[in-house]
């Protein structure tokens, strides 16, 4: 475990955290949906609009140049955080983005798609989206067995699109597992659970494409990134959108697309958003994150060990090991209700189906409450979601 000091220097980089809500300090415990932006990454946002706000690319004054060589940066860092060339980093608006250029891309070429039964709902509308009929090969999720095999009949011209970590249950996906049943010509890797986590070279190149959000790993809202292994990778992607800075010549008759990672970013890109992600990835490189790793781990077994000692709790996802993510539903209460009430105490967790309706379905529940850790979480936080649960469950079960 981080130490009580070195916790309290850490969460002062988060000015979120130093609040009341109802009365009560802060406990965050939704960083699965988003986590906490450090002040360097707030700093690098007020320092661009206050010193380099402009447009990027093509300006030949110092602001737009400034701007552009910040932009670019960030893209650098991004890339070299993630293992990959900046040549083969496009920045999109986040993870959902990202799985749409895909979708865009392979729906309509013809892939045996294989996906597991825990996907966010980016990984499936999506496909749906760029192919009214896509079916799906789908590896299934059971709550005593983990993922299934078995029953997976896979051709070999398939395409795998799984989560690095389910959100709905924080459980890690089995990659050599996986790879054992499908021999995929192209792999994509959604790896919006995992990158808050320390370093991901998404799988140690094994993907072919990786997927994320920024605001999942202390970065802004609006910029995540589209990884490609390399320029073949690359190269086989479809504009989602036409527009600015996309183009080589464009004339009524036809148009001919830019080269590179610019093909796939039409129009202004979310510059001050791409900065605070470069920032972000400053931050996250400063970490220890053997250390941290340890704490969040530490912190997820100690919560599931108090919050399984609460009468009529029932916890997901045990029989896989875990990360970051606590989902559970306390019998006889709805998950909306109890979520209201932690808000009451100061805690915020998240409720529902966590856009894996598909996943709740096979756990034979309509949604559930999940608690998300962050390092710069607390022993403490976990006493106070357990105390809050035992008094929640007492009023809603009376
Ligand atoms: N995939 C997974 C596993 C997620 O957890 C999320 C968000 O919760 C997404 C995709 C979508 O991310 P975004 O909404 O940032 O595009």
């Amino acid at each position: 475990m981080i130490g009580a000091l070195e916790l309290r220097e850490l969460r002062e980089e988060f000015p979120a955290l130093n609040q009341k809500v109802h009365g009560l300090p802060l406990a965050y415990l939704d960083n699965a949906a988003s986590s906490l932006t450090p002040r360097s990454v707030i700093a690098a946002l007020v320092h661009f609009y206050e010193h380099d706000r402009a447009n990027v690319h093509r300006g030949l004054h110092t602001l737009s140049m400034r701007a552009t060589q910040r932009y670019e940066d960030a893209r650098s860092k991004v890339a070299q955080w993630f293992g990959v060339t900046p040549e083969t980093c496009i920045f999109t608006s986040g993870t959902t983005h990202a799985m749409n250029i895909l979708a865009n891309s392979f729906a309509m070429r013809g892939h045996d798609i294989v996906v597991s039964e825990s996907e966010h709902h980016a990984n499936i509308a999506s496909w749906q989206v760029h192919n009214p009929n896509q079916s799906f090969h789908v590896i299934p999720f059971d709550e005593e067995k983990g993922y299934v095999f078995n029953t997976l009949d896979v051709p070999s011209e398939s395409l795998l699109s799984i989560q690095s970590v389910a959100n709905g249950t924080g459980a890690m996906l089995p990659f050599e597992k996986i790879y054992e049943y499908v021999s995929p010509r192209i792999s994509i890797l959604d790896m919006a659970q995992s990158v808050a986590h320390g370093p991901t070279d998404f799988y140690e190149n094994k993907f072919t494409y990786g997927t994320l959000s920024a605001h999942k790993m202390y970065g802004p809202t609006g910029i995540g990134a589209l990884l490609c292994q390399d320029e073949n990778a690359l190269n086989a992607l479809r504009p989602l959108m036409g527009g600015g800075d996309m183009i080589d010549r464009v004339s009524f008759r036809e148009t001919s697309f830019a080269k590179g990672v610019a093909r796939l970013e039409a129009g202004t890109p979310a510059i001050a958003n791409a900065i605070g992600f470069g920032a972000a990835v400053d931050f996250m490189k400063e970490l220890d994150w053997a250390k941290l790793r340890a704490h969040e781990n530490a912190l997820l077994t100690y919560a599931d060990e108090q919050l399984s000692l609460v009468p009529g709790l029932h916890i997901f996802g045990r029989s896989l090991k875990r990360q970051g993510v606590l989902s559970f539903v306390l019998e006889g209460t709805h998950t909306s209700d109890v979520a209201t009430l932690l808000d009451r105490f100061g805690i915020a967790v998240r409720t529902g189906h966590h856009c894996a309706q598909p996943l709740m379905e096979s756990l034979g529940v309509s949604g559930t409450l999940r608690a998300s850790f962050a390092f710069y979480n607390s022993i403490e936080e976990v006493d106070r979601l357990k105390k809050a649960l035992v008094k929640i469950s007492k009023m809603l079960r009376a």
